[in-house]
């Protein structure tokens, strides 16, 4: 199959469909031994300093993989990528726009999936018949999740490696099924993590920093047990069809359409408090003053811009928030004790 660079979550199933192996660009640059010197060939090649490092990164994995396709997102994602997709072209890729709708409407979305199968030569008849042979993968990353938070049995961090690269299912999607059915079906390597710890959600985009975010926070006595975008990344209401699968998927949509996810998902996971990521010159950092208003739980706002590993700033930030969140939870404790004397 070809390469085919996708800038976010996309309607993998009409990229398949069309004979495409979908390459979620934002995983390549993460995992890349030097993402650095990626976004330093953007950098050459003329992109502002003050540009969001995904942007950047992107633009060099295109170059430097040898990615010649790439589905560019225009609407719902990132407003950068309409430039992206300008200089991609400029540079004699095939770089192809996709809009989601405005809002999660199954009839809209059903037109620009049909719009996205003519430009690619498929259709959505095709794409459908993808979409029945990807749930397996889907439903098994979904179970991980579910073992994450309700049996405390999968750290954060895996919770976040098998929820992200659902995006592309690790660009194999039978691969993906395989090593994720084997880890599920293996035995316990390690007793479920205490019922008393911390139990943090994480929303916003990926980490840049995220390789070591999770270890950090387990290490001081916390957990993610919620991942909020790369669980949308699953697919976790995938409707009847297609349309209704990514109308549903809430990221590329208003934040009070994530918000009905996430303040449904916060109760159920029993979840102490939130860290909200915002990327460095990232139009969503505005977003922060509306996630605060309306989690109904303390928020730690974290920022990264291009160090993909954890420093002291950060460090102290995460730790005085858990110890704060500690706090909280002893001196609730002594006032619920104190009420019953
Ligand atoms: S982090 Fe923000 S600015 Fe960067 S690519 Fe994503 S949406 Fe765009």
């Amino acid at each position: 199959m070809k390469k085919i660079g996708i800038t976010t979550t996309v309607p993998v199933e009409v990229l398949m469909a069309a004979g495409y192996q979908p390459v979620d660009l934002n995983n390549v640059l993460v995992t890349d031994p030097n993402p650095g010197r990626l976004i330093a060939i953007a950098e050459r090649a003329g992109f502002p300093l003050n540009c969001c490092s995904w942007i950047k990164g992107i633009y060099g994995v295109c170059l430097d993989y040898g990615i010649e396709h790439i589905l560019c997102v225009t609407g719902g994602d990132c407003s950068n990528t309409v430039m992206l997709m300008e200089v991609l072209r400029l540079k004699g890729l095939n770089a192809i726009p996709f809009a989601y709708p405005d809002r999660p409407d199954p009839s809209l979305m059903r037109t620009a999936l049909e719009g996205l199968a003519a430009a690619l030569g498929t259709t959505l008849e095709a794409a459908e018949g993808v979409r029945e042979q990807l749930h397996e993968g889907r439903d098994l990353a979904l179970k991980l999740d579910e073992l994450t938070w309700r049996r405390n049995t999968v750290s954060g961090k895996e919770n976040h490696l098998w929820l992200v690269t659902a995006s592309d299912f690790n660009q194999d999607y039978r691969k993906y099924c395989r090593e994720l059915r084997d880890r599920l079906e293996a035995p316990p390597t390690r007793p479920p993590y205490p019922a008393g710890e911390l139990r943090l959600a994480y929303i916003g985009v990926p980490a840049v920093y995220a390789g070591e975010l999770y270890d950090f926070i387990e290490k001081h006595g916390a957990r993610v047990v919620f991942n909020e975008v790369q669980r949308q990344f699953a697919m976790p209401e995938p409707g009847a069809d297609l349309a209704s699968q990514y109308a549903n998927y809430t990221y590329p949509y208003s934040i009070q359409d994530r918000l009905k996810d996430i303040k449904a998902e916060l109760p159920r996971r029993n979840i102490d408090g939130v860290i909200h990521y915002v990327q460095a010159f990232c139009h969503r950092g505005i977003g922060d003053i509306v996630f605060r208003e309306a989690v109904g739980r303390p928020v730690l706002t974290l920022e990264g811009n291009d160090d993909f590993f954890l420093n002291t700033h950060v460090k102290t930030r995460v730790e005085a928030f858990l110890d704060m969140l500690e706090r909280s939870r002893q001196l609730l404790k002594q006032k619920t004790s104190l009420r019953r004397l």
